[in-house]
């Protein structure tokens, strides 16, 4: 929190008005899983077989400057080289989040050593059938905890990171949150799914609106040993407490196309580097407020939690707000109990990999 601090304080005080906070550092596109929801994992053979070199993944951190650095795919523990990738990134102090399915993780456990800046980012959809179910694969939640608990036994920092879809019932959810931190996690994060265009599944992300409601239902009346990898201003944008414009520089993407225009879920071309990237991007194209069909619906953390941590330090009004929110807001709200009794529409028994044809509707609101 530290780093982050005084990295965006620092920012402020160059004058700097897009500056990057997480580098999305994409080293592969291959997986060990086909989950519906994904839209990275349709490239064709040939890109996917394509591995960004150590060198190339340090040449885009030192461009960049961002403090902390996220290593999602793909799978990063299928990379060859991810054990040298990380040891140069943490020889050069970045935070690293690294987001696995946990499924190779005990067997490739031994390429890394335990550090403050290296933490496992375990992708968990939710309770063992509701995971299972969004990662298309039975036994994938077993397996990420026992992975999770041989890591922490080995004096590794763990989170956990929930991609949320339309049909997600908040209670077990909430549930969820309490096996997450009964098992020893040190915080989740969260965010609603994004409809990659290229996502199998079609049928079941979710609208502005629904978002909200449902991040009022699962995070209000909050339990006091719930802890959140998130800023807790996010937390309340996803809440509907709080409306935060896209900033989508705040979180780049480097994969092996290069600097991905705008943001980590579109793709509207590439830049060689980091300075064309800001420079060449027409940012007024994108966010909600754009009417860009394609940010209609979105409140992801890559486009928006860059913008809850701006408003922290932009004001005495932002950083108060989030003091209060650390320390003292446990958010009661009658309604939100009311809308965990709400009936739920049962989750589907399986995703159908083949259905595209079914689009979202807006529900912007
Ligand atoms: S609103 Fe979402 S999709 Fe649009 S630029 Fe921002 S992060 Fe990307």
């Amino acid at each position: 929190m530290w780093t982050v601090a005084s990295y965006v304080v620092r920012q402020k005080l160059a004058g700097r008005k897009q500056y990057p906070l997480v580098l999305m550092l994409e080293p592969l596109f291959r997986c060990n899983l086909a989950c519906a929801g994904c839209g990275k994992i349709q490239y064709p053979a040939h890109i996917l077989k394509k591995d960004l070199s150590p060198e190339e993944c340090f040449r885009a951190v030192d461009e960049c400057g961002a403090p902390m650095v996220s290593i999602p795919g793909g799978e990063p523990l299928m990379h060859p080289q991810i054990g040298e990738i990380v040891e140069g990134l943490v020889a050069r102090k970045k935070y690293i989040y690294l987001c696995t399915n946990a499924l190779l993780l005990k067997e490739k456990i031994h390429l890394f050593q335990p550090s403050k800046y290296l933490t496992f980012s375990v992708h968990l959809d939710g309770q063992r059938e509701e995971h299972d179910l969004a990662v298309c694969r039975e036994g994938g939640y077993d397996i990420a905890v026992d992975a999770i608990r041989e890591a922490l036994a080995r004096g590794f920092r763990v989170t956990t990171n929930t991609t949320l879809f339309d049909g997600a019932n908040p209670k077990s959810v909430r549930a969820f949150f309490d096996e997450m931190m009964e098992l020893g996690v040190e915080g989740m994060m969260l965010s609603p799914g994004y409809s990659y265009d290229k996502a199998p599944d079609q049928k079941h992300f979710l609208g502005r609106a629904r978002t909200r409601r449902m991040f009022r239902g699962i995070l209000s009346n909050r339990k006091k040993n719930w802890q959140f990898n998130l800023s807790p201003l996010f937390l309340e944008f996803l809440m509907g407490k709080r409306a935060y414009p896209c900033t989508p520089w705040g979180m780049p993407t480097y994969n092996v196309f290069g600097w991905q225009k705008p943001c980590y879920l579109l793709q509207d071309g590439y830049a060689e580097t980091f300075a064309k990237l800001l420079a060449t991007t027409e940012w007024s194209r994108y966010g909600t407020e754009s009417g860009n069909p394609a940010c209609a619906n979105c409140m992801v953390h890559s486009g928006y939690e860059a913008s809850a941590v701006n408003a922290t330090f932009s004001s005495l009004g932002g950083f108060l707000a989030t003091v209060k929110a650390t320390l003292f807001s446990g958010y009661r709200d009658d309604e939100a109990l009311r809308l965990l009794e709400e009936p739920q529409t049962p989750v589907h028994p399986l995703v159908q990999i083949a259905t595209t044809s079914e689009r979202l509707q807006e529900t912007r609101a």
